[in-house]
């Protein structure tokens, strides 16, 4: 996976959302390096619409990734399934 250049990341979250970033899907798990940011999971994600290729990002409460279009801003939402993600890529739109 790309992980350079996190677009946006927000900083400073309330720690009543930091406290429950609990990752029980696929993605490794950053060493806990002195209250360091946590890179948030994302998805990479086709966006019909545009026919763009944007990420989404999952949410605080691991229960779904959400985002935008980054051209028309249509809302996209991907459930997180019990097992967790059967496939790294989605498209949507
Ligand atoms: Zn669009």
């Amino acid at each position: 996976m790309n992980r350079r250049g996190e677009p946006n990341q927000p900083q400073g979250q309330p720690t009543d959302q930091a406290g429950r970033f609990f990752d029980a899907a696929s993605e490794p798990v950053p060493s806990a390096d002195a209250g360091a940011r946590v890179p948030r999971p994302f998805l990479g994600i086709e966006f019909k619409c545009c026919r763009t290729y944007g990420r989404i990002y999952r949410n605080a409460e691991a229960t779904r990734y959400q985002g935008a279009c980054p051209r028309c801003g249509c809302q996209v939402k991907v459930p997180i399934g019990p097992g967790g993600q059967g496939s790294r890529f989605f498209s949507a739109g």
